[in-house]
């Protein structure tokens, strides 16, 4: 009977399905006690202007130091942590953390910090990021924050109201990944940014494939008529760097130039990349 049959089925599938949700369960458990264990880090990865060279900003990006399994990349472990709520936690800390390492630094660069959709929807995150710049006496005007387009789908009031207030403290506002998951042009007419992020996916193939380089060209068009900045994230090759900078894009985030790096190896990098921009 289809009975039977669908006992039979759920019988074959059920060890390896109980072996995933167990994996699951113990990474939930391991990310609760890492608030708590301070297993997190934050890496730092240059964010380089296309027309001078220079490093005007940074990404704060994630790191977790996991007692058995080593680094886990936040691909994996942030939808965990947006599930359960520690998000919250979590982002706070890395928002507190990187504001008070980058007011330190002997530059006068931007910090670019990633929020999760999760915490964009809690109505306190503008009263967080004053206590926050408060506290850590970063000018708000060298804190971006990125968001990702799928803040903007659900409720488009609150997120209008949470930029708003955001920006009324000074920050600046980054849409990231431009280009993959819900994009709609609309959402640059509606909300206000200061900064396209143009996805690694568009930049990839720029040398290679006819396509890219008119999807980059058209945004950072759109881009300049809206009086917001464009980066190019993902830029691996020196032919990549060279198209962008003739498209007109404003600055460039990669491995070309460098990946994420903890903070002591990036206030040397600070340091040295001055010294040689002055020479
Ligand atoms: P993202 O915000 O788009 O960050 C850029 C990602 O591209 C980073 O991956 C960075 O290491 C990687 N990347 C930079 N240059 C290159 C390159 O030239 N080639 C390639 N293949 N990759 C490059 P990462 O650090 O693994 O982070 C992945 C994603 O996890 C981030 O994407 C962001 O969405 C999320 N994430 C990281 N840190 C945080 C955080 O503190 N909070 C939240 N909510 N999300 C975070
Ligand atoms: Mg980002
Ligand atoms: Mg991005
Ligand atoms: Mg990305």
């Amino acid at each position: 009977s289809a009975k039977a049959e669908g006992r039979r089925t759920f019988r074959f599938f059920e060890p390896e399905m109980d072996a995933v949700a167990k994996a699951r369960r113990q990474l939930e458990f391991d990310l609760r006690s890492a608030v708590a264990d301070h297993a997190f880090e934050i890496h730092y990865q240059p964010l380089v202007d296309l027309g001078s060279g220079a490093i005007t900003g940074c990404e704060a990006l994630l790191r977790w130091r996991h007692p058995t399994r080593g680094m886990i990349s936040p691909a994996e472990f942030i939808p965990i942590a947006e599930d359960t709520g520690l998000i919250n936690e979590i982002g706070a800390w890395t928002l507190a953390t990187a504001c008070s390492e980058a007011a330190t630094w002997d530059a006068d660069i931007t910090l670019a910090v990633n929020i999760s959709p999760v915490q964009f929807r809690q109505p306190s995150l503008a009263l967080l990021v004053a206590s926050v710049l408060g506290a850590s006496r970063l000018p708000a005007n060298r804190l971006e924050l990125e968001i990702t387009e799928a803040v903007l789908i659900h409720d488009d009031d609150a997120a209008l109201s949470t930029l708003t207030q955001l920006r009324a403290l000074g920050v600046r506002i980054s849409l990231d990944d431009f280009g993959t998951g819900y994009s709609s042009l609309s959402y640059l007419q509606r909300f206000p940014f200061d900064k396209i992020k143009i996805d690694r996916s568009f930049v990839g193939d720029i040398g290679t494939a006819e396509g890219s380089s008119a999807i980059v060209q058209a945004v950072v068009n759109i881009a300049a008529a809206r009086r917001m900045t464009t980066t190019a994230e993902g830029v691996e090759t020196d032919q990549q760097r060279q198209i962008l900078s003739s498209l007109g894009c404003t600055q460039m985030q990669g491995w070309l130039f460098s990946p994420a790096i903890p903070a002591a190896a990036f206030r040397k990098l600070l340091a040295s990349h001055s010294a040689t921009c002055a020479a």
